[in-house]
């Protein structure tokens, strides 16, 4: 019996194969690699997506929240707040510019920040929150940018794993000041490679991140902004990524009807249970269930060859490079469920029969 992958990235390519190798040839015979006309339809085309008036291709998410923090946080004193659950692309992002972070609990039913861990927190000066929209599930946006909005702290988005998901017909990204998204090859929209950007609809924030990203130019060789790096989208990825955007709320939809599959086989007395993921404001971006003991349930999967994951076994406080920083930080929805989440496969291209093998093994733990 063939195994059930976690994930399998050339179902994807396979499923657009003509148009984009097709893509791939005009890039390569155009003699124009990098910011030229894939790219610069990328940014339109993704804006208009997002529903904001600019974006900026990035090299890949980490950059993306590293420029969106230089740009909101400058003049600003204070910590970044975020959750410690969300993979540490956020202390990354930080840590580099030099910020501190300070880290609030998560919702037990969301997972990522809620309203009220935020408030317990800002009390101290806060140079920005960054809402991360954990496995695709869209956060309290509106909560979380209302307190935002009434303290003066600048909030950005991470959906890097929601990109698409839309709440009252507003898709993440633009509830924020600013928001980042990654174009890794397992993320919604993936590129062939690394990719990334930054949306907003604060010019001057746009302005920023686009110097910022290109070596603090404002025009070829003027550096008219300090602190800049050479992020850039190139532009073979955004061809990739011109081909595949129109397909996203396709894809999202047989990711939710993967995890609505999951769900409604589980027993009410399991002691494995799927998080739910409904509506259009998760984009099902990893199938994620809460199980106490994680270890023999992992094994279960594994003898029926259905491979599993586990996003993300250690928050940012343990991880051994940033725990001098967060000494004595307790967190503990974020610790318990550190220990009981476990990923299932979810991929659009899963096969209806692959997903009736995860099924199967659901309906005996
Ligand atoms: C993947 C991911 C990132 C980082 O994106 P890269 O392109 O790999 O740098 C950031 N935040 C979240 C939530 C992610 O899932």
């Amino acid at each position: 019996m063939t195994a059930v992958p976690f994930n399998d990235l050339l179902r994807a390519y396979d499923e657009q194969r003509q148009a984009i190798t097709s893509a791939l040839q005009r890039v390569a015979e155009s003699g124009w690699y990098v910011h030229g006309p894939e790219h610069a339809d990328f940014e339109r085309g993704f804006a208009e997506f997002i529903g904001v008036d600019y974006c900026a291709g990035v090299a890949s998410g980490t950059d993306g929240l590293m420029l969106a923090l230089q740009a909101v946080t400058a003049g600003r004193q204070g910590a970044v707040v975020t959750a410690a659950n969300a993979g540490g692309y956020t202390s990354t992002a930080a840590r580099s510019l030099g910020l501190s972070l300070i880290y609030a609990d998560v919702n037990p039913d969301t997972l990522c920040l809620d309203v009220n861990s935020v408030r317990a927190v800002v009390e101290e000066p806060v140079a920005a929150v960054v809402l991360t929209h954990l496995y695709g599930r869209m956060g309290d946006a509106e909560g979380i940018a209302a307190l935002c909005r009434e303290r003066g702290i600048p909030l950005v988005e991470d959906c890097a794993q929601s990109v698409g998901a839309e709440r009252h017909r507003q898709r993440s990204g633009s509830f924020g000041d600013i928001a980042t998204f990654s174009f890794y090859p397992t993320k919604n929209l993936g590129a062939l490679g690394d990719g990334g950007a930054v949306v907003t609809s604060n010019e001057s924030l746009a302005q920023s991140v686009r110097r910022l990203r290109q070596y603090g130019w404002s025009d070829k060789y003027l550096v008219s902004q300090a602190g800049g790096r050479n992020s850039r989208l190139d532009e073979m990825q955004a061809a990739v990524l011109n081909v595949r955007l129109s397909k996203v709320d396709e894809w999202n939809a047989r990711r939710r009807a993967i995890i609505q599959a999951y769900s409604a086989v589980g027993r009410a007395t399991s002691p494995l249970k799927m998080l739910t993921a409904t509506g259009r404001d998760h984009t099902g971006h990893l199938a994620v269930a809460l199980v106490d003991d994680r270890d023999a349930t992992r094994a279960m999967f594994s003898a029926a060859g259905v491979a599993t994951d586990v996003h993300y076994p250690m928050p940012d406080h343990l991880q051994p490079a940033f725990s001098s920083s967060a000494s004595g930080v307790r967190l503990p929805v974020t610790e318990r469920v550190s220990e009981r989440i476990l990923s299932l496969p979810c991929f659009p291209q899963m096969t209806d029969h692959e997903i009736e093998r995860v099924c199967d093994v659901i309906a005996r733990v």
